[in-house]
């Protein structure tokens, strides 16, 4: 008791129990944290080829919790010959088993693999957040039940790609090579792994180093839905894995979901190969409120635009344009709201911003805010307490940012928001599309003609209006220039699987 009441004292003292401005007393939570055995994290993870959990020849490394900076696990690490061992195993899966099974059954699979999910989603929000970093209600209430949702929606296709307008007997590639990124671990190999299969393709995928487990935790459910040794294989390791991986001559599709730098890399390795390529990269994405916006619902939407997941977010609207006449009222709405968010131990249930996935994403981040600093933006850190130990930073917002500067160009891939201004649609068209990446974008207006003007105009993927980052696997997801090409999700994420370029593919197409 003595314990929590110091923590409450703590708390009154700082983010947690700070005032908005006209409201009568401060919020003030007791500590709420998950019980970390619920993870059942285990001392030591074992890849996952050909149905079985094997050791790597890379030798053991461990993954950490970057909210302790201590060691969770030891995980083995594949060394070549194993990708090697891994890509034949799905090539012998698709050739015997998977290519000749009928969509009824592989959707059978996929049913029970999304069924597991559900089953176990305390225990992988557990592992996900001590993995990662995140927050546990972001693991709970978004990554874990939208991953089961791709399984779901991907289950029903599975025997239904022949009404798809692919043609009526559309071919699946063979095997797919993917690569993920740590910042939604479970969420990215279910957007991998899920049309994969349902379209009839087997799979090695490469997690990223420092987030191994959760998928390693999904491929206990896979073993468990029986599905077919080969059909989906795990190779851990660091990013050379992922290269061989990807130049594999024994792959027929490459999906990749990273940075844009190693995307640039993978294009340049596959060009000429005529491996099928999807490209998931970087973002920085314009949230643009005009005038006539309903401000509250846009300051919300400005809040988790930028600092869900510690705006560990490809689409994050790490851009606000905010229109010239309410630039004071939005700014100064959103510093009180902001003051408010928690910062800390992502398994307390009250915490709404967690920890950097790691030591290095967190200098990438104080290196890019001092360049702010230096190029003459203004900085405002929210008066929050931050830990001693882990990996954190706290949230912060740049105003009188300009269009030349690294904040309002690079992606800075964390909790830090850069402020622009505009006069007139025009110029919001024209500063947000003013970046070499096209993931996402956001429109605040109470104006319906303005919203569909605006995202016509926007040269983005996706365009959110009134709200910002909604994600259903019925709805395509995916970039335009740098932010890369291909569709992940929907019945446009299905044809990154299928051959859609042969002869026969096209018959009958709708
Ligand atoms: P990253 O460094 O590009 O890594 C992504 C994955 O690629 C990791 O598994 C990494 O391995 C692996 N990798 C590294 N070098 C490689 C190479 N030469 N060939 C093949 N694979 C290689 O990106 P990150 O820092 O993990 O992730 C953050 C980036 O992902 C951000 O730019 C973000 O915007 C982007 N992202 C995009 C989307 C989208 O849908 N568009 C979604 C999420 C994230 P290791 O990490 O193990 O070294
Ligand atoms: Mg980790």
């Amino acid at each position: 008791m003595a314990d929590s009441t110091r923590a409450l004292a703590r708390r009154g003292s700082g983010s947690g129990g700070s005032v908005t401005p006209g409201s009568a007393a401060p919020w003030e939570y007791a500590p709420a944290p998950e019980s970390a055995a619920s993870g059942r994290i285990k001392p030591r993870y074992q890849m996952f080829v050909d149905g079985r959990f094997v050791d790597g020849r890379g030798g053991d490394v461990p993954t950490i919790n970057p909210a302790t900076e201590g060691e969770l696990a030891q995980v083995s690490w594949a060394s070549v010959d194993d990708v090697d061992d891994a890509v034949r195993a799905a090539r012998r899966a698709y050739n015997t088993v998977w290519s000749k099974m009928s969509g009824l059954a592989r959707g059978k699979y996929l049913f029970r693999i999304a069924r597991g999910i559900a089953e176990r989603s305390r225990e992988l929000a557990v592992v996900e957040t001590l993995d990662n970093g995140k927050p546990i209600k972001e693991s709970r209430d978004a990554d874990i039940p939208t991953a089961a949702a791709h399984f779901f929606y991907h289950a029903g296709w599975a025997d239904k790609l022949q009404h798809a307008g692919f043609g009526p007997h559309p071919k699946a590639l063979g095997v797919a090579g993917q690569v993920i990124p740590w910042n939604f671990p479970l969420l990215m190999a279910a957007w991998k792994i899920a049309p994969a299969l349902a379209a009839g393709n087997t799979v090695v995928i490469k997690p990223a180093e420092s987030t191994p487990l959760s998928i390693l935790v999904l491929a206990e459910i896979m073993q468990d839905a029986g599905l077919p040794e080969g059909v989906v294989n795990i190779v851990t390791g660091a990013g050379d894995i992922g290269a061989y991986l990807v130049n594999h001559p024994g792959i027929d599709k490459v999906a990749f979901t990273g940075s844009t730098a190693v995307g640039k890399l993978i294009q340049q390795s596959l060009a000429g190969t005529g491996k099928k390529v999807t490209l998931e990269l970087g973002g920085k994405a314009a949230n643009i409120v005009f005038d006539d916006a309903p401000i509250d619902q846009a300051v919300e939407g400005i809040v988790n635009g930028i600092f869900f997941n510690q705006g560990h977010v490809c689409c994050a609207g790490s851009r606000l344009l905010v229109q010239e006449s309410v630039e004071d009222e939005v700014i100064s709405k959103l510093r009180d709201r902001i003051s408010t968010l928690r910062l800390g131990d992502p398994m307390d249930k009250n915490t709404d911003i967690g920890a950097i996935n790691s030591a290095e994403q967190l200098s990438k981040i104080t290196e890019l805010s001092a360049a702010g600093d230096a190029e003459g933006a203004h900085r405002w850190t929210s008066p929050c307490p931050v830990p001693d130990k882990g990996f954190f930073f706290p949230p912060t917002v740049f105003t009188d940012v300009s269009q030349s500067m690294r904040i309002a160009r690079e992606e800075i891939f964390g909790p830090v928001l850069s402020v622009l201004t505009f006069r007139t649609p025009d110029e919001a068209v024209a500063k947000a599309n003013n970046t070499p990446y096209g993931l996402s974008a956001g429109v605040w207006t109470e104006k319906g003609s303005r919203i569909l003007g605006m995202a016509g105009a926007l040269r983005a993927g996706v365009v959110w209006a009134n709200t910002f980052n909604r994600f259903d696997p019925t709805a395509a997801f995916g970039g335009y220039k740098e932010s890369g090409f291909g569709r992940e999700g929907g019945r446009s994420g299905l044809a990154a699987y299928l051959d859609t370029d042969s002869d026969t593919a096209d018959e009958g197409a709708a």
